[in-house]
């Protein structure tokens, strides 16, 4: 990313910052699906399919504006892969006339140098990449092997931020893994970020002294930004649940394809009202509302919006959004979400 670009970023986030300290009343961060299709079938995912065509452009364009309108921050596209939708890059283009900053999370596949500056001219400011592992397998093709080349043209030819988050934890077979990730990510000249996961069952496991230890290297070599505002991970590391307030549905909002509103990606259904019909009156209800899934949930982006409120305006439990089944949440839920 060119410095000048890099420095008008970090100015806008700044600014986007010192907004969401002083006032509570708009979202900080949407995430909105353009396209639940994908091109991969990670064994863990529920949050692609092999069917569903693209939301046109134009109902892309009006949840775009409400978001603005709703006085939004940023927003970051993601799927299914997004870059399997046509017109992404007019979709980048809507989020940036509203002045907003704009992401996009991507399984990596599709960047080939012309796209690649196809994206730099639509104006996108953020990319993360998931990869899972250093060679594929059975469960996810998202590898260092598969993407390397990939991310070297990253290197060469993207005028955005590029942030390759790794995972560990939850019974993932070679923790190494993740080091060598990252290792790369920054050889590249990448910020590099590392997910703790649950266990398959979706219980919460202390991650083994090994683990622990690659854990602690992968946060050095890693965004230290990043490692500041996600000092939850090391109680998820201990095993140990986590207290904090999490306000999505509202500094937080996920946007799925058929432009419902809900809590995130693994709170489907909740509160699913649409977009276009969302009020203050909703916003408001959900961030006084204490999520019963918090204490050890593991989606880091929505944990650092929440810090920004997590001082003030303690939250009410409100019985009718809790799971019946109190189930938690799947590693491959977990994995797939960030
Ligand atoms: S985790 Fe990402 S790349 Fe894998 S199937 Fe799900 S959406 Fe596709
Ligand atoms: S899973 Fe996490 S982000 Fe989603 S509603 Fe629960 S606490 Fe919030």
């Amino acid at each position: 990313m060119k410095r000048s670009k890099f420095l008008k970023l970090k100015l806008r986030e700044v600014s986007f910052i010192s907004r969401a300290l002083l006032s509570t009343k708009h979202p900080v961060l949407a995430h909105i699906i353009p396209m639940r299709r994908c091109n991969l079938a990670c064994g863990y995912c529920n949050e692609y399919d092999k069917v569903s065509d693209p939301v046109p452009l134009d109902v892309m364009k009006r949840r775009l504006d409400k978001l603005a309108e709703l006085g939004t921050s940023v927003v970051t596209i993601s799927g299914g892969e997004p870059l399997m939708h046509p017109e992404l890059d007019d979709i980048i283009r809507r989020i940036r006339s509203h002045r907003m900053i704009a992401g996009l999370i991507s399984n990596g596949y599709y960047f080939t140098p012309e796209r690649i500056k196809r994206l730099n001219d639509a104006g996108l400011e953020y990319l993360q990449i998931s990869i899972d592992n250093v060679a594929p397998d059975a469960v996810s093709k998202k590898s260092l092997k598969n993407l390397d080349k990939k991310l070297q043209h990253l290197a060469e030819h993207a005028n955005f931020h590029v942030n390759i988050n790794s995972v560990i934890g939850g019974g993932i077979k070679t923790p190494e893994d993740a080091l060598v990730i990252a290792r790369r990510a920054v050889e590249l000249g990448f910020s590099s970020t590392v997910g703790v996961i649950h266990d398959n069952d979706g219980t919460l496991k202390p991650l083994t002294e090994r683990e622990k230890e690659i854990f602690q290297q992968v946060k050095k070599l890693g965004n230290r930004d990043h490692a500041r505002l996600n000092w939850f991970q090391d109680s998820i590391a201990d095993g140990k649940p986590y207290e904090w307030r999490c306000r999505a549905g509202a500094r937080y909002l996920y946007i799925c394809e058929d432009g419902l509103v809900h809590w995130c990606s693994q709170q489907r259904g909740t509160p699913g009202i649409p977009l276009e019909e969302y009020t203050m009156k909703d916003f408001e209800r959900e961030y006084n509302t204490e999520k019963w899934c918090a204490p050890t949930c593991t989606l880091q982006c929505v944990h650092q919006v929440g810090i920004l409120d997590n001082w003030r305006h303690p939250q009410q439990t409100s019985s009718g959004t809790h799971s019946a089944s109190g189930e938690k949440e799947s590693v491959g839920q977990m994995v797939g979400a960030d």
